[in-house]
């Protein structure tokens, strides 16, 4: 019920409270007369009764008054407290009224109103300094709370032995009453509570805390000594005593509320470490339990153990306390000790078990293929130029290709296999039941899932039981560097020679990134835009990579050629955005010059096979502009250009007169996506290009369409009368690949071949599929391709026949098996297409 209270205020005028630690800003008229409220104190002590009960009230009220004005001129941001605390002490000072008038201040033999009063006032009190206590913490720390009502628990025991004790055992008043008159303590306790709780939680100790604390201290002493004045006879002495003790009391209080650090008060440190034990409190709590049994062992000695009820009930409500305490304690231990352990063990970055996890690991799994004679392998993964990423695109986009290839690594993975940080850019594969060629084959899936089109190099050993249990991690990573040395992007097994081609053939991805260049646009025939209205812009080129696609001869059943293609990297986008980077360099008009550049890049991908077509993408726009031509490299041999779909507003006979220009250089010429626009019959017919390229809306799903099979039927004819190459794009299930082959389409790509990504495919890559009843041509392919659907962990099959029937069920193309030969061939996965 409190804090909600509590919450409330805490947002109300957040401005209202500044950070003052300091006491400027005091209202001297309110300490003049906090003054002079102390000077009537010594005055009340000589005055005689009635005129000195009159005065009390007046000293008494006029603190209030004092302390009430001072909140209201401070406005603190928590002023509930405040409130609560001047109201406990207005309530003290009319209990001090009525007694005066009751009973002209002699001690009566019953529960008085008075009396009632005066424990109201105690409630407010307590909740008032409670409310401080709990705002400084800051937050509720039951461990605090509960050390307060040990410690309390105890005091009390002991107060009550050594002092209240001895005091009613010479009272002459009758036992009920004495009996009434013990429940008041139980006020002084619950202040005594909250004074020990305000001293043991954290907050500034500035002058209103020292006040405040010392305030409400003397009253509990002079309410202390009221009760101890009940149960015996009191002289008038004493009494005068108690009541100077409660007027100081209210001017401390007042005093409190009058000095400016009142503001900061309630303001919280930051939160202790939960359950915190300090050695102060430490301290405390020892000598709370001790206490009630040296009061035992007193009563015991003294008195003949005459209260030991008191005692017992005492000791058990701290054993109890104290049992909850520690029962705490240790499980706050226990789960800090569990995830302090994960800590260690992981890798801060990317959560994958760390280097110290591996080397356990690495033991533990030596210990157990001895044991049980299973093969054990290992694998270093080391992700291929990753430095020149990190210059690239900066260290944050490095941690983060590192972050998202874990996930992607261990999304591919299950237990027993274990993926580790092993350095830098290095990843440990602890693969415990597999073979050398499944992990190889592990490791080329994880390769196509590598985030950003980045590619990586591994090396694979499997450990020799006679040898020491690090022996294959050296061995992996010997081979690793083999991998390195024969152009990275590849993996190699320990003892034997790297694979040869692509992913051998690696292309060095970064060399040809483009670096975002200022370019200033002049196309001679439009003005951008920017310029058109007086201002010259200075535009970025974006930067991108290229990846290459595969283009399978269908005849020869090969890779022929392959399309590059750009992409751009930009943050946050992961789908293909390059239509649109293309269409806002327009607007911004340098597209041709992207254009330009992208074809560029292509050109100058390394290693490209000689014997292969490189087909790269223009557009009729792009072709028009003068600085796009002249651009080219005289010699375009080997090279075909896709002129694209959208052929804007280009005159058609412009657009065969720079076409023939670059056929004279020795280009090929495609038309791209035919099927997908208007002019289709046009482009064929004034272009004659040498190649046709199928739009995929044409191509999906063309083997259970007639619609689609009769348009392509009428394409094989055109290119046929025109000998063009014919190339099915989005060729993307082995039903339509096999049906685009029996119409006769010579060429094809997509995804069933290959996505692009970075790289180049050896000519002799056999796409999978085979023609009726033709046994697959052994190859060198991409090593080693069978389970391309398995994954690690899965595998069971040690021979390639069982890892394929188990990859029949996983296989997300919905292949059948169907085409192997022999069982105990390396040869890629030839596969039947379904019927
Ligand atoms: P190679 O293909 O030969 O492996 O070349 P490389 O650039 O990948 O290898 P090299 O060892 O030269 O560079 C590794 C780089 O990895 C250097 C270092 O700055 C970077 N690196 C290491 N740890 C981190 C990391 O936690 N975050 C990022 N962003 N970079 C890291
Ligand atoms: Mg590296
Ligand atoms: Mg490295």
């Amino acid at each position: 019920m409190q804090s909600s209270v509590l919450t409330d205020e805490m947002v109300e005028e957040p401005g209202a409270a500044e950070q003052n630690d300091g006491e400027e800003g005091t209202s001297p008229l309110l300490v003049g007369a906090l003054g002079l409220l102390a000077v009537l104190v010594l005055v009340r002590s000589v005055l005689p009764d009635l005129a000195g009960d009159l005065l009390h009230v007046l000293i008494g009220a006029g603190a209030v008054l004092i302390g009430t004005l001072a909140v209201m001129g401070y406005r603190p941001t928590r002023r509930r407290g405040w409130y609560l605390l001047l109201g406990g002490t207005s309530l003290w000072v009319l209990g001090d009224l009525t007694r005066a008038v009751a009973a002209g201040g002699t001690p009566s033999d019953s529960v008085t109103v008075p009396d009632v009063i005066s424990l109201v006032g105690f409630l407010l009190l307590g909740l008032g300094a409670l409310d401080f206590t709990r705002a400084r913490s800051g937050a509720s720390d039951l461990g605090s709370v509960l050390d307060a009502m040990i410690v309390t628990t105890s005091i009390a025991v002991a107060l009550g032995i050594f002092v209240v004790a001895p005091l009613a055992d010479t009272s002459t008043l009758p036992l009920a009453t004495k009996a009434v008159n013990a429940a008041f303590p139980v006020g002084d306790l619950f202040l005594l509570g909250v004074l020990v709780r305000l001293y043991a939680v954290p907050g500034a100790r500035v002058v209103s805390y020292y006040l405040l604390t010392a305030g409400a201290g003397l009253l509990l002493a002079a309410d202390t000594g009221y009760e101890l004045s009940t149960l015996i006879a009191s002289d008038l002495e004493s009494s005068r005593l108690i009541d100077a003790g409660r007027l100081a009391g209210y001017l401390l209080i007042a005093g409190a509320a009058t000095a400016p650090s009142m503001r900061v008060l309630a303001d919280p440190d930051p939160p202790p470490p939960q359950n915190r034990l300090s050695r102060r409190r430490q301290g405390a709590l020892v000598v709370a339990l001790l206490l009630p049994n040296v009061a035992l062992l007193t009563d015991g000695f003294s008195s003949g153990a005459r209260h030991w009820q008191v005692i017992a009930a005492g000791m058990l409500l701290i054993c109890i306390l104290m049992l909850v305490r520690i029962l705490r304690l240790i499980s706050t231990v226990q789960e800090q000790a569990i995830s302090l352990g994960d800590l260690a063990r992981a890798d801060g970055l990317t959560g994958a078990p760390n280097r110290r996890t591996w080397d356990y690991e690495v033991t533990r799994a030596t210990d157990m293929a001895r044991e049980h004679g299973t093969s054990l392998c290992v694998a270093i993964i080391d992700l291929d130029k990753f430095k020149v990423y990190n210059d690239t695109h900066g260290h944050q986009a490095g941690d983060k290709l590192l972050k998202e290839s874990v996930a992607a690594w261990t999304a591919q993975l299950r237990p027993p296999a274990l993926l580790a940080r092993y350095g830098g850019e290095e990843f440990a594969l602890l693969a415990p039941g597999f073979t050398p060629l499944q992990l190889a084959t592990v490791l080329e899936r994880l390769r196509t899932v590598t985030p950003y089109g980045q590619t990586f190099s591994a090396g694979v050993a499997q450990w020799d039981p006679l040898t020491e249990a690090t022996s294959a991690t050296k061995a992996a990573d010997a081979a690793l560097y083999a991998a390195k040395r024969a152009g990275r992007n590849r993996v190699v097994i320990a003892g034997q020679e790297p694979p040869p081609g692509p992913p051998t053939g690696s292309v060095e991805l970064t060399s040809i990134t483009v670096k975002a260049d200022p370019i200033r646009p002049i196309d001679e025939d439009k003005p951008p835009l920017a310029s058109r209205r007086g201002r010259r812009r200075v535009h970025h080129m974006p930067a991108f990579t290229m990846v290459t696609q595969p283009i399978a001869d269908l005849r020869a059943q090969q890779v022929c050629a392959h399309e590059a293609l750009a992409r751009f990297d930009m943050p946050g986008t992961l789908n293909d955005n390059t239509a649109d980077v293309f269409r806002q360099a327009y607007r911004e008009g340098f597209g041709d010059l992207l254009e330009l550049a992208a074809i560029q890049a292509a050109l100058d991908l390394p290693d490209r096979p000689a014997d292969h077509d490189l087909y790269v993408n223009a557009s009729a726009r792009a072709l028009m502009s003068a600085r796009m031509r002249t651009g080219l490299p005289d010699d375009l041999s080997g090279v075909i250009v896709e002129l694209s779909e959208d052929p804007g507003d280009v005159d058609m006979a412009d657009l065969v007169r720079v076409v023939n220009d670059l056929r004279d250089r020795g280009a090929g010429i495609a038309l791209d996506d035919v099927g997908a626009g208007a002019l289709e019959f046009a482009r064929l017919a004034q272009i004659q290009p040498d190649m046709v390229k199928i739009d995929r809306s044409l191509v999906v799903g063309c083997a259970s369409d007639p619609g689609r099979t009769a348009v392509l039927r009428g394409l094989v004819t055109y290119a046929e009368a025109v000998d063009a190459l014919l190339c099915a794009e989005g060729a993307e299930t082995a039903a339509d690949l096999s049906h685009l082959m029996s119409l006769g389409v010579t060429h094809a790509q997509g995804n069933l071949l290959s996505p692009a990504r970075p790289g180049w495919m050896p000519t002799l890559y056999r796409p999978p599929f085979v023609t009726d009843g033709q046994p697959p041509v052994q190859t060198t392919a991409r090593t080693p391709v069978q389970a391309t659907g398995a994954t690690l962990g899965e595998t069971t099959g040690d021979t390639p026949g069982e890892v394929a029937s188990e990859m029949a069920d996983t296989n997300p193309l919905g292949y059948r098996p169907g085409g192997f030969e022999d069982p105990d061939s390396t040869s890629p996965i030839f596969i039947r297409p379904e019927p």
